[in-house]
């Protein structure tokens, strides 16, 4: 039957991939509904994901870059934070965007319909908003419900001073004394704002290194330029308890030879990983598997097991990745379109915004040794890079994998400042089925940072001659 409104095509959550996914699919001719939640469009990464967090982090730099200038002769005084202003700015940045969606939706005639969606059937979606319960009736949806923070049970979360990472962003105060719980990308970019802001920071990761998905080569850099600013950095130790008292978070901690110690913090971020929404949709209804974990599983048209339904984003896998969610969105809504289109991309680049970044693609290191895969590598290091140095720093690294047989690039990590911005080449070196030669003899604009791809690529070759 025909719900109180209807479209060819609903998305089901307004995130990068949601958003990407509908004005695609109006671009290509469907009368589209886009449901969400929120008044604000943008999901996670526009409201309290990768922007807000970008924009504080820009902040950051600005202040860290001014302190350390007092070593090269620029000082300036102690910043003065206004919060409220800074949140303000911060804010205003997600509004300008957030508020671009909306035209951009209008301006396709995508229907916004607010309000939180079920599925109670295959064709069916019943949404409750403000204003009552409506029905969404589609011929194809794309699911687009994105993720979560994770919480844990030992954790007190109602506690104000216990914050995700939505709460971080949210500013309200600076901590004296704040425990980062995860050292992965999350934790470390906000580890790394409210450093600068003046907290004493404590990050405390379970596994040997910050950022377990990256090469610890790579990590090296980042961790050491931290762990002279953080009070701690905690590696192979867990969390076992929190005590929510008057006078602070008493945490217990447990380190991998099962010693406990007590330390007592203003605030915790819990920054442990997030969990897919797939399982609060009554996917079921519409014939929809979901796992245990709450992934809904696709195909690479992005077709879950009804085939009319498809899904992107956060809700089909990791990497958990705006970037990845806007590709699967395209995909989605060309396949719904009618055209002949698959996700076939080779890689999906990943970036810790963190000073300096650490952003890899493709094939790593750690990973090859663990696969068996066969590797040759070309590594520069930014000491020689005339621009880094110029730049006030000097401990960035660019790694990149080639495969012996052919001289083909098959992965890159970089840390240093911007890498998340070098990156993109490789990415598209990869694509590309570039080899060493094709980056080592693409002339590189001097002095850039992008030089180190194009030296890192030399190295490999054995042909490069002057630094600098
Ligand atoms: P989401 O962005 O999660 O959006 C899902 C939307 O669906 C939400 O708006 C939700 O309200 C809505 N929704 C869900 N269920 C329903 C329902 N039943 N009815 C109505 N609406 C519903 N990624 C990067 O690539 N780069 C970064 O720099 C980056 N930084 C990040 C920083 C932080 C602090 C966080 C938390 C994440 C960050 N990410 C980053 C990850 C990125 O935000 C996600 O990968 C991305 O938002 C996923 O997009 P999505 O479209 O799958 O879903």
């Amino acid at each position: 039957g025909k719900g109180d409104i209807h479209a060819e095509v609903v998305v089901l959550g307004s995130g990068p991939g949601g958003y990407t996914a509908a004005f695609r699919a109006a671009d290509l001719g469907k009368s589209v509904v886009l449901i969400e939640k929120y008044p604000s469009l943008g999901g996670v990464c526009l409201n309290v994901g990768c922007i807000p967090s970008k924009a504080l982090l820009h902040a950051a730099k600005v202040i860290s870059e001014a302190e350390e200038m007092g070593e090269n002769g620029i000082s300036f005084g102690k910043p003065q934070i206004d919060i409220d202003e800074l949140r303000d700015w911060k804010d205003g940045v997600v509004g300008q965007l957030t508020g671009g969606l909306k035209g951009l939706a209008k301006a396709r005639k995508v229907q916004t319909v607010q309000g939180y969606g079920r599925f109670t059937g295959p064709n069916m979606i019943e949404v409750e908003g403000d204003e009552g319960t409506r029905t969404v009736s589609f011929d194809q949806c794309i699911i687009a419900a994105g993720s979560e923070p994770v919480k844990l049970p030992f954790i007190p979360h109602d506690d104000p001073r216990v914050v995700d990472s939505t709460g971080a962003l949210e500013l309200t105060e600076i901590p004296e004394r704040m425990l980062v719980l995860g050292g992965g990308i999350i934790g470390l970019e906000m580890a790394t704002v409210y450093d600068a802001l003046g907290s004493k920071v404590t990050v405390v990761e379970l596994m040997d290194q910050i950022i377990p998905g990256a090469d610890k080569d790579i990590v090296k850099p980042l961790h050491k330029r931290i762990a002279a600013r953080y009070e701690k950095i905690l590696l192979k130790t867990k969390v076992t308890n929190v005590e929510a008292r008057e006078d602070g978070l008493k945490v217990t901690f447990e380190d991998e030879k099962g010693e406990q110690s007590t330390d007592s913090f203003d605030k915790i971020l819990v920054s442990v990983g997030r969990v897919p929404n797939g399982g609060k949709i009554d996917a079921g209804a519409a014939g929809v598997a979901v796992t245990d974990r709450g992934f809904i599983e696709v195909d690479n048209q992005q077709r879950t097991g009804a085939s009319h339904i498809f899904a992107i984003g956060d809700v089909v896998g990791q990497p958990m990745l705006a970037h990845k969610a806007v590709h699967e969105g395209k995909v989605a809504a060309e396949v719904a379109a009618g055209h002949k289109r698959a996700f076939d991309a080779m890689v999906i680049p990943s970036v810790a915004y963190t000073d300096p970044e650490v952003a890899w693609v493709g094939v790593t290191e750690t990973q090859a040794k663990k696969d068996g895969t066969k590797y040759a590598k070309g590594v520069f290091p930014w000491a020689a890079s005339g621009r880094s140095l110029s730049n006030g720093r000097s401990e960035g690294i660019t790694k990149l994998l080639f495969d012996p047989e052919d001289d083909r690039v098959i992965g890159a990590a970089i840390v240093g400042t911007n890498a998340g911005d070098l990156i993109a080449e490789v990415a598209l070196a990869i694509e590309m089925g570039a080899d060493a030669v094709d980056l080592g003899h693409t002339i590189h604009p001097h002095p850039t940072l992008s030089e180190t791809v194009n030296f890192a690529a030399e190295m490999f070759e054995g042909t490069i001659t002057d630094l600098m």
